[in-house]
């Protein structure tokens, strides 16, 4: 009963955040707590961190007209439940539908935003540092990874599906988010989790290559942590996940203070100390974001989706409306 009452605050795991996190901006040359990392890790969690991007805020700014109306009659779906679906899809991976599909759309969106920023650099074009809007972009393509994983059901006979658009885990309270300690799940499936996200973030930064070495070693820690340290199990491998990939540096690295949700714009402005020269801001993000995103999904095999009329001509896929 108290688990029902929970509030979901963030959506996943911590470590799970530093650990995409560390890891990509290594393969991208990011000095461990410069300011380009600390971007990348706070833009990882910016989607359940702001008011804008927040996948219960979404849902939360329906009215019951919308909700009566967009279950059976998504053709005449309204703007704000487009908006709904939109985030749900595309940034929280509440696809409702298959899990390793939905994951295979999260690896590609995530990939083609790691080459943008790792091909970005140079002079501000536009008004925008290319660098630091992609690698933010970058971030919200790591969430959405994530939360292929962290969304996927828990029941038994329903592990290889994500959790549906709209009502999203409602029902198991905040339980799936942690990647790395589903607690329902037996411990051989935490250790599937863990290879599967592993390799998947090594195919962001690496394509169809070889799996990074170092993931494979690692994985192999993981393995022993899982078999010998019981039920520690769990806390021993995030920190040593963490100390691999960031190293000695990682205890100062940044991390959200509290968890009341704010604007996005309000958010980053806050937490990142943004050079001087012109800024970017959560829409240039998003749009960045939505281009990939979008492109992949449409694409995608029809199982990846429910609603998958949605985000097709006349029933386009809808913007957050950014506030400050
Ligand atoms: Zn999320």
């Amino acid at each position: 009963m108290l688990l029902l009452g929970a509030v979901p605050a963030a959506a996943y795991d911590y470590p799970v955040h530093f650990y995409s996190t560390a890891y990509v901006a290594r393969t991208l040359n990011l000095a461990p707590q410069s300011q380009e990392w600390q971007l990348l890790a706070l833009c990882t969690h910016l989607p359940d961190e702001s008011v804008e991007l927040a996948a219960l805020n979404n849902r939360r700014g329906l009215r019951l007209r919308d909700h009566l109306g967009w279950g059976l009659f998504s053709r005449r779906a309204s703007a704000s439940t487009r908006r709904m679906i939109t985030n749900h899809q595309l940034l929280h991976a509440l696809t409702g539908g298959e899990a390793t599909a939905t994951t295979d759309a999260a690896v590609r969106i995530a990939r083609r935003l790691w080459q943008e920023a790792a091909a970005a650099a140079g002079p501000p074009r536009g008004g925008i540092r290319p660098r630091t809007a992609s690698l933010c972009a970058l971030g919200f393509g790591l969430h959405l990874l994530g939360d292929s994983f962290a969304h996927r059901k828990l029941s038994d006979r329903a592990r290889d599906r994500m959790y549906r658009t709209g009502l999203g885990h409602f029902a198991d309270a905040t339980l799936p988010d942690a990647v790395l300690r589903r607690h329902t799940d037996p411990p051989e499936y935490n250790l599937h989790y863990w290879r599967d996200y592993a390799l998947a973030l090594t195919e962001v930064v690496n394509g169809a290559g070889p799996v990074d070495p170092q993931v494979a070693a690692l994985f192999d820690e993981l393995r022993g942590i899982s078999e010998n340290e019981g039920r520690r199990a769990n806390r021993v491998a995030q920190q040593r996940i963490l100390a691999h990939f960031a190293g000695p540096a990682l205890p100062n690295a940044w991390r959200p203070e509290s968890h009341r949700k704010e604007p996005c714009e309000a958010y980053l402005r806050k937490l990142y100390d943004a050079p001087p020269g012109p800024p970017f801001t959560c829409q240039d993000v998003w749009r960045r974001f939505r281009v990939v995103a979008e492109d992949v999904y449409l694409q995608a095999p029809p199982g990846l989706r429910e609603y998958a009329d949605v985000g097709r001509p006349g029933l386009e896929f809808v913007d957050p409306e950014f506030g400050t």
